[in-house]
C-alpha cells in the first residue's frame, strides 16, 4: 500500500457559505476508488467554520467566533463525511491535531500509532486542526502547513493538495491571462516562498504561498507534493490511478 495525504481546502468544500455536498461526495468517491488501487489515504479537511456558520451566523472576522464556529461545525462536518463514506462501505474517523504536536517526538509517536492502526483497519482518518486550542489554521495557512507535517511525520510519500486553482503558475492566473502552468517544480526560490499572501475569500486563508512553503518542506524531506483542482478531480485521478500527469503541478526534488 502506498500512503498518501489528501488535503482539501475550505474554498473547494464550501459554496455560498455552506458545505458543497456534491463536491464532498466526489472527493469521498475518489478516496474509495483510490483504496481499491492500493492507496492508504489520510484526509486533511477544512470546512468546520463554514459548517458551523450554517447553524449560527457569528461574525467571522473575530478569531474567537471562528473558534466557536469550528467547534459547532466540526461534528457536523464529520457527520456529513460519515454518511458519504458509508455509501462506499467505509468507516471514517476524526483526528484533531494542533501544530505543536509535531514539536514533540513523543506526541508524534502516539498520533502515528493511532493513524497506523486506523489505516490497518481500513478506516479513513480525517484530520483537522483542533481550532479551540490552536488557531494557526484560522489565522494562517488553511491547513496547508498542517497537511505537510502530517505527510512527513506520518510517513506518506505524497501530499495531494486539492485547491481552487488547478496548478502552480509562473504568475497568478487569476490576474494574468498569459500565466503558464509549471508542470514539475524541483526547487523553489526564496522570493517565491516569501511572497505576499493571497487569500482569495474570507474562508481561504492559505493562498499559494503556504502551498509553496509546504512543497518546499516536503521536497527537503524527500517527499512529493501534487497540487491540482479540487473542483474537477479528473487530473488528480489521472495522476494517481492512471499514472498520467495531465494537469496539476508535481513538486519533486
Ligand atoms: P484553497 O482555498 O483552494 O486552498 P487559495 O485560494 O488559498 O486555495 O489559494 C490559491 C489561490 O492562489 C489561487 O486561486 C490564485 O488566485 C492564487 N495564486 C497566486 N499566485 C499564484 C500562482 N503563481 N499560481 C497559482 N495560483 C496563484
Amino acid at each position: 500500500m502506498k500512503r498518501i495525504v489528501i488535503k482539501v481546502g475550505s474554498h473547494v468544500l464550501t459554496e455560498n457559505g455552506a458545505i458543497a455536498k456534491p463536491r464532498m461526495l466526489a472527493l469521498v468517491q475518489l478516496i474509495a476508488e483510490l483504496k481499491t488501487h492500493h492507496y492508504d489515504v489520510i484526509l486533511v479537511s477544512s470546512g468546520a467554520v463554514s459548517a458551523g456558520y450554517t447553524q449560527l451566523p457569528l461574525d467571522r472576522s473575530q478569531v474567537a467566533n471562528k473558534q466557536a464556529l469550528a467547534a459547532i461545525g466540526q461534528p457536523l462536518l464529520l457527520k456529513m463525511y460519515q454518511e458519504k463514506f458509508a455509501r462506499f462501505d467505509l468507516l471514517c474517523s476524526q483526528v484533531l491535531l494542533s501544530a505543536d504536536v509535531f514539536g514533540e517526538p513523543e506526541h508524534i509517536a502516539h498520533a502515528k500509532n493511532a493513524i497506523d492502526t486506523l489505516l490497518k483497519n481500513n478506516v479513513v482518518p480525517i484530520i483537522n486542526e483542533n481550532d479551540t486550542v490552536s488557531i494557526e489554521e484560522l489565522v494562517f495557512g488553511d491547513n496547508d502547513r498542517l497537511s505537510a507535517h502530517v505527510a512527513h511525520y506520518f510517513d506518506a510519500a505524497l501530499l495531494v493538495i486539492l485547491s481552487d486553482i488547478d496548478a502552480f503558475y509562473d504568475k497568478d492566473p487569476n490576474k494574468y491571462s498569459d500565466a503558464k502552468r509549471r508542470v514539475v517544480v524541483n526547487r523553489l526560490e526564496e522570493d517565491e516562498l516569501n511572497a505576499e499572501h493571497t487569500p482569495n475569500n474570507e474562508f481561504a486563508t492559505g493562498g499559494i504561498v503556504t502551498k509553496l512553503q509546504s512543497a518546499d518542506f516536503l521536497m527537503r524531506h524527500d517527499r512529493e507534493m501534487f497540487l491540482a483542482s479540487g473542483f474537477d478531480l479528473s487530473d488528480v485521478k489521472a495522476f494517481l490511478v492512471e499514472g498520467e500527469h495531465k494537469g496539476g503541478t508535481l513538486f519533486k526534488a
